[in-house]
């Protein structure tokens, strides 16, 4: 049984970045759907006792192709939301980044020369997301910070990487429509006064 992160805010916590109608439906409605679905198909595969990061590294091994489909699918949606819902919160911004693990910041000037060009290279990377989709940092095997796109749910597990997530922006018009419209680049804006980077280092 795969089960929904559960919020540690309200659905008017990050008022006025994400608006409360916005995350009450994502995470409510889409999250919980795509959370019902995987444990639906799951239990049909036979894979419902695995991991989610194991199932989502294995979908080749999921023979019926149906079902790996909707495993991809609906298994990347609930893992990708779980992340993103996990790694925001009242307490993010840039001023949480001072709080992070000195591990996490260091791999931070390391890879990127600071905050600033990480959260420039990752905007870029999911303004240049066309339709549905997501942007992420990841950690490689040998603790490396890698920023990479995915259409749909996918992510760097479902398309055979060996990098671990670690930030998941989603750019799907759901997370950002009913405040934001067609101002993608503005809800981005906004998802980086959000994004808790203690929590991010906690996961490094
Ligand atoms: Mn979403």
């Amino acid at each position: 049984m795969y089960e929904q992160y559960k919020l540690s805010y309200d659905y008017n916590g990050l008022e006025l970045h994400i608006d409360e109608a916005t995350v009450e439906t994502h995470y409510g409605k889409h999250h919980a759907a795509y959370t019902k679905t995987l444990n639906e198909t799951a239990e049909k595969a036979g894979v419902a006792d695995m991991p989610i990061e194991e199932l989502l590294k294995g979908l080749d091994k999921v023979t019926d192709e149906g079902l790996r489909k909707m495993l991809r699918n609906h298994g990347g949606g609930y893992y990708n939301h779980n992340l993103y819902f996990k790694t925001i919160s009242p307490e993010g911004g840039d001023a949480s980044f001072e709080n992070a693990s000195d591990v996490f910041k260091k791999a931070v000037e390391r890879d990127f020369g600071g905050l600033d060009v990480l959260k420039e290279k990752m905007s870029a990377a999911a303004m240049g997301q066309f339709g549905s989709g997501w942007a992420f940092l990841s950690a490689t095997p040998d603790g490396k910070l890698v920023i990479s796109a995915s259409p749909n749910q996918d992510n760097p597990l479902s398309e055979g990487t060996a990098n671990t997530p670690i930030v998941a922006l989603d750019v799907w018009e759901h997370a950002y429509y009913l405040k934001y419209r067609n101002l993608r680049a503005d809800y981005i804006k906004a998802f980086w006064n959000v994004i808790d980077w203690v929590k991010v280092s906690e996961l490094f």
